[in-house]
């Protein structure tokens, strides 16, 4: 028996229809076990002929002695038969024969080993010794049934045979031994009996071993079988068969790890289905589930020669990952995407949105260098850049932009992060120089804030500031801000004057007036050095509490700046209410001076501000020429890219900007 089951003997069992082993039919299962055991039996049995032939040659010794008067003729009889089976016995090897062919053959062996020897020896006048030696018969009677791994009608037909010899050599040589013939015939007929029975025992018993190992053999294969069968089952969407979320996310963390070790660059795509609910919600579950399977096989159609892989996100949500690399290529791979759903024209008449087919939005983000560390940056990306394909219009593509509105979950995190950016270090200032542009003198710097989230990602003021103001957080940043420019920049002497931007949320709580003369005392900082920035974007008119605190402040010495002069409605109505000092024009004013049009308007904004007797400071001067064009228009300050971007606090270098030399005079 082989101690592992080999494969075809499993093969063989699955040809019968059955694939357990306990259902298939016995006689299939015996062929089996011949077929199987087969190479194993006959290379025992060659093994034990040779044994045999041996032990059978080592006899001659006691033909000698016992039977010396025709010890040549039975001796020649041994050398004979032996030599001429183990002859054959090996051209059947050669040959390849089966084990039923090297069986039969070494049955015969047996039978002729006997035979052949016994008729010479019957011819000895030493009828003592032959009346006992012939007892030997058993023991060819033995080798059939016990020695050799016959099957078990092989074997009875062998001991059948030899005990035929026995009994009729006996009844020719000893008939007038009754006594001799009835003890040494019923000795004969028990060991024949006995021997064949354990024979039988024994063929079952190795039967029962084979088929105890194939049905451990099957339980294993099918173990397997279903091992690889859940693998693929708890990868695989039930409802699409395409990959689920969870493989996706193997996949991604794949992508991710070849894009950190060895700079592969891929995408990753976001893909969800417009106005899913509606859909469900009129036509149906089932016909829901019937739009999303037809999406899946048509990404799939689309996507598979592309080489990009696609998964189920959750929902109605796809998700594609592609070694695309860079704007265009992703965008083309967006576009294919929108259009293969579009080109589907299922119909769907519940989204009052001018269409009337199933369409999906996408959102896409790719590996940059900026990327950072963290695989879920991308993702969040995509999810942001989706959330902005939804807000304009759907049914379109949108690649990741810093600048995006950020979703619900990003402005969650942010709301929860705020909540301790000043206790755990995640928020700093950073300052951008204004700068006299007659005497080149950097005259106050403005401190702009800056946060990261736990993860080390930067966020935007334009991302943050506004959660802070609709959480109420601003009311401590602001004071924390405020706190914070009085003592890495006046306290220090690093500039003579910093501008901190102020919310009108913070204008309108109580008692800041109050914190701010505090910050003031404890720092040890005057009033006059500093500025608050206060954006017109609100309608103050009648804002009484606002009005009375920025009296306050001003009473305290700060300086009060209307910030992104231009933008708002309420501008001329603000300057009417309070006495600013400086009017800092959006730069969007400087853009468009470019044009005729654009300048005439900047003149007549700053001709006005004038009239008021306020200071001028013009935002945003990106280039040489925008600093020539202030020249031009005699605004002595200004803040912009050009002069010098916001840094932080260690990098903050004041040194006099050399005068241009065309400085224009007012
Ligand atoms: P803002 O007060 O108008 O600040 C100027 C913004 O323009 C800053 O963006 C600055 O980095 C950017 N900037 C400066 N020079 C140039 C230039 O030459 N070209 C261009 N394109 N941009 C320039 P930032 O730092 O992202 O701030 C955005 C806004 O966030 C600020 O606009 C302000 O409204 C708000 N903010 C920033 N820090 C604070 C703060 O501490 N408190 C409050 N309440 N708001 C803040
Ligand atoms: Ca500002
Ligand atoms: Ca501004």
């Amino acid at each position: 028996m082989e101690p592992i089951m080999s494969h075809s003997a499993l093969n063989a069992l699955e040809a019968t229809g059955k694939t357990c082993p306990s259902l298939a039919p016995a006689t299939a299962l015996r062929r089996i076990y011949q077929v199987e055991t087969g190479p194993s039996r006959a290379a025992g049995t060659r093994q034990g002929l040779w044994v045999a032939v041996f032990v059978y040659l080592l006899f001659a010794i006691s033909d000698l002695i016992l039977i010396p008067d025709v010890a040549q003729t039975a001796i020649f009889a041994r050398f004979v038969v032996g030599a001429a089976s183990l002859a054959i016995l090996e051209v059947l090897f050669l040959a390849k024969a089966g084990a039923r062919t090297v069986e039969a053959t070494s049955a015969a062996a047996i039978v002729a080993g006997y035979l052949f020897w016994l008729l010479p020896a019957m011819q000895t006048e030493a009828v003592t010794s032959i009346r006992l030696y012939m007892i030997f018969g058993t023991i060819f009677m033995m080798g059939a049934n016990l020695f050799f791994i016959f099957p078990f009608i092989l074997s009875v037909i062998t001991s059948v045979v030899v005990l035929a010899i026995l009994l009729i050599s006996m009844v020719a040589m000893f008939s007038n031994e009754p006594i001799y013939m009835m003890t040494f015939g019923l000795f004969y007929v028990s060991c024949f009996i006995f021997t064949s029975y354990v024979n039988w025992k024994l063929n079952e018993e190795r039967y029962n071993v084979f088929l105890n190992a194939l049905e451990a053999a099957h339980q294993h294969r099918e173990s397997e079988k279903r091992g690889v069968a859940l693998e693929r089952l708890s990868n695989t969407d039930y409802l699409t068969g395409m990959e689920n979320r969870r493989a996706v996310d193997r996949r991604l963390r794949d992508y991710w790890n070849d894009w950190q070790t060895e700079g592969k660059a891929f995408a990753a795509i976001l893909v969800d289905v417009d106005f899913f609910k509606k859909y469900n919600d009129f036509y149906g579950h089932q016909a829901g589930d019937r739009c999303l399977i037809l999406v899946a096989s048509v990404l799939n159609e689309t996507l598979k020669p592309l080489n990009a892989s696609v998964g189920r996100y959750g929902g109605e949500e796809f998700i594609v990952l592609s070694r695309v690399t860079g704007r265009d290529q992703v965008m083309a791979l967006g576009e294919i995407i929108r259009s293969a759903v579009e080109g589907l024209h299922l119909v769907h008449d519940q989204r009052r949105d001018g269409q009337a087919f199933v369409t999906v939005s996408v959102g896409a983000s790719y590996t940059r260098p900026q990327s950072g560390p963290k695989l879920e940056r991308i993702i969040n990306e995509a999810d942001r850049a989706l959330y902005s394909a939804k807000a304009n219009g759907r049914n379109c593509i949108r690649l990741f932009n810093p600048n995006d509105p950020l979703t619900s979950d990003d402005n969650e995190n942010i709301a929860a992060t705020l909540r301790m950016a000043i206790k755990n270090d995640l928020v700093h200032l950073v300052y951008q120089p204004i700068q006299n542009l007659k005497t080149g003198r950097v005259e106050a710097v403005e401190s702009l804030m800056r946060m990261k989230m736990i993860d080390g990602t930067p966020l935007s003021p334009a991302q943050f500031i506004p959660v802070a103001e609709r959480t109420g957080a601003i009311l401590d940043l602001g004071l924390w801000a405020i706190r914070r420019a009085c003592t890495e920049v006046l306290a220090t002497g690093v500039a003579p004057m910093a501008s901190v931007n102020v919310s009108a949320i913070q204008l309108k709580s109580r008692g800041f007036a109050l914190a701010v003369s505090t910050i003031l005392e404890e720092t040890g900082v005057s009033g006059s050095q500093l500025a608050f920035e206060i954006t017109e974007g609100i309608d103050m008119e009648g804002q009484s509490d606002v009005i009375r605190c920025i009296t306050d402040l001003q009473a305290l010495g700060i300086r009060i700046w209307l910030d992104d002069f231009g933008t708002g409605f309420a501008g001329l109505s603000w300057l009417r209410l309070f006495p600013f000092d400086t009017v800092k024009i959006d730069r969007s004013f400087l853009q468009d001076a470019r044009r005729p049009a654009g300048r005439a308007m900047l003149e007549d904004i700053i001709r006005l501000i004038r009239n008021r007797g306020l200071k001028i400071l013009i935002e945003g001067l990106e280039t040489a020429d925008h600093v020539e064009l202030m020249h031009e228009l005699g605004i002595e300050l200004g803040q912009g890219y050009f002069l010098g971007r916001p840094v932080p606090i260690d990098e903050v270098r004041i040194k006099p900007f050399p005068r241009l030399a065309s400085v224009g005079g007012r």
